[in-house]
């Protein structure tokens, strides 16, 4: 089995629409959204949710106020100043500040202080038309992304061993967070969407250097890679150094932007395009 990764640096580089259109091309695959934050891959493999999941992400740790003493012993244990007392109000949590330890509930004296599991962010198993897929959703401002992605992988795997499947595709999360980490480990092959602009360089040289810590196989594309030919060069020249092979210049064209908004895949909408060409000489080449 073999598990491909598809990044970028940053957000907006068509990461998604070269994972969609690969999706449509491998045929024998699990597909595995990584891109919990802001998941968009849905929008072009149109899933059929089969299973529901929850995610347990942390605590909410909250006072009540009618039990609570002012003692003062929570806000003194918590290392994170997330516990604000005011003359003559309750003691109170801060929920953006507070990491979720526990050490304050237990250093009540009177069981004021109680924490729940978070449950709103969910995880998915789904049909689609090529396959599997496994997503999920996070809220706004919820953290341990990273555990999710790990997460989602893991049931990816459990189920491309289960239905003998040939390839794993995740579509990963830009940038280089705790989710592009979870992404990258284990994974058999990178292949890595650039956007010809200098922050697109700027943020695949720190991707880049990212992934030489893991010494995994990296294959790149540059997409768009005629809106600024000189900074297309520049990557060029920058992948020639990290001996990343470029699998593809991918030019601009607007038969990428009508897919998307008719919610298909490239290959799908236009296959004998010299895009979809391109994007098919790419699979045959990260594919083996
Ligand atoms: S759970 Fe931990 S971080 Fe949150 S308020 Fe209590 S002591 Fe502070
Ligand atoms: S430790 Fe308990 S009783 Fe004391 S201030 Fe905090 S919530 Fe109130």
């Amino acid at each position: 089995m073999l598990e491909i990764t598809i990044l970028s640096g940053k957000g907006g580089t068509g990461k998604t629409t070269i994972s969609g259109a690969l999706v449509s091309l491998a045929g024998n695959a699990i597909i595995c959204d990584n891109d919990v934050d802001a998941a968009d891959l849905h929008l072009l493999l149109h899933p059929k949710i089969k299973e529901k999941h929850s995610f347990y992400s942390g605590w909410n740790v909250t006072i009540d106020s009618k039990k609570c003493v002012s003692c003062g012993n929570c806000e003194s244990v918590c290392r994170f100043n997330a516990i604000r007392s005011f003359p003559g109000e309750n003691y109170d949590i801060n929920p953006y500040s507070c990491e979720g330890c526990r050490l304050c509930e237990r250093m009540c004296p009177v069981g004021a202080i109680k924490s729940e599991q978070n449950t709103n962010n969910k995880w998915y198993v789904s049909d689609t038309e090529y396959g599997n897929m496994i997503h999920a959703q996070m809220e706004p401002g919820e953290e341990n992304s990273g555990k999710l992605v790990s997460e989602i992988r893991k049931k990816a795997k459990a189920l491309a061993i289960a239905k003998e499947k040939k390839y794993i595709i995740n579509d990963g999360p830009p940038g280089i967070g705790c989710s592009t980490i979870a992404s990258i480990t284990g994974t058999n092959k990178i292949l890595l969407v650039i956007e010809p602009s200098k922050s697109g360089l700027h943020d695949v040289k720190r991707l880049i250097e990212l992934i030489e810590t893991f010494k995994i196989d990296t294959f790149a594309v540059i997409n768009k890679f005629d809106i600024n030919i000189e900074v297309s060069e520049d990557i060029q020249k920058y992948l020639a150094e990290k001996q990343i092979p470029l699998l593809a210049k991918i030019p601009f064209d607007k038969s990428m932007v009508e897919s998307m908004v008719l919610g298909k895949t490239i290959v799908e909408y236009s296959p004998e395009s010299y895009i979809s060409m391109l994007i098919k000489q790419v699979w045959n080449k990260i594919s083996i």
